[in-house]
């Protein structure tokens, strides 16, 4: 049996209730700890640990969480797992600018995305559990490299082409694996679409309390591109359909 241990999620009398209030909460923790490190810019960097440290005492429970600065482009937050396959911890991947020690006053764009994802994670245990099940099923693997070309893309978007390849894509897997993939892609798409907003919005303020610190304001990447709502709106209807046909069926 899968398990998500006591250290990568939050005890229950603080996480409960519907979706919208699980991604609620994870926006004031986010909040919260935007606060926090927010301060600790008294210069234009910060160290790695003093992020992890903040993030750490930011969270409303005894969490396993790390934050690694890596070279390659983009930012990834990982669900660490441990020796049974359980869910222990997380880990952020934060990539580290060239010539740059420490965590940027600009990196804050990149950093309170991925630190949305964490709280995001914390606060809705169910949809870990979801993607543990579908890397041991072995669904994640044939799923993926569809989910990147054709749903998290910023590709031009075309609803009926994206309806089209989906409907396609999808013969290919049994009810269940249909079911799982979309559910959960869904999920990761209205994280995303969180993630980019929190991004967008520290980066603003946090050059807006420091104007010292920085040259001249910047603006975070938009996330229009990405045609959030129309895909999600695609992957709901085409979920309607598959309930639909399983009651007809029975
Ligand atoms: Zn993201």
């Amino acid at each position: 049996m899968l398990k998500i241990s006591q250290t990568a999620k939050l005890p229950l009398e603080i996480c409960k209730g519907s979706y919208k209030d699980r991604i609620s909460l994870a926006k004031e923790l986010n909040s919260k700890f935007f606060d926090e490190i927010n301060k600790k810019f008294t210069q234009k960097t910060i160290s790695y640990d003093l992020f992890e440290k903040t993030l750490k005492d930011s969270t409303p429970a005894n969490i396993d969480i790390s934050v690694q600065p890596f070279d390659k482009k983009g930012g990834v937050t990982c669900v660490g797992f441990d020796q049974d396959q359980d869910i222990a911890g997380y880990l952020i991947r934060i990539e580290k600018r060239p010539m740059m020690d420490g965590l940027g006053i600009l990196d804050t764009e990149v950093a309170l995305h991925e630190t949305m994802h964490y709280f995001s994670s914390l606060t809705n245990p169910k949809h870990n559990a979801k993607t543990l099940k579908m890397i041991t099923s072995g669904t994640i693997a044939k799923t993926e490299k569809f989910y990147r070309d054709n749903l998290y893309t910023r590709n031009e978007f075309n609803k009926e082409n994206t309806q089209k390849a989906l409907s396609e894509f999808l013969k290919q897997l049994n009810t269940e694996e249909q079911i799982d993939f979309l559910q959960s892609s869904r999920y990761r798409l209205i994280e995303e679409y969180n993630a980019y907003d929190e991004g967008y919005k520290y980066l603003d303020k946090i050059q807006d309390s420091h104007p010292e610190l920085i040259c001249e304001k910047i603006y975070a990447r938009e996330k229009e591109d990405f045609h959030f709502p129309e895909i999600i709106e695609i992957i709901t209807d085409k979920l309607k359909e598959i309930f639909a046909n399983r009651h007809n069926l029975k």
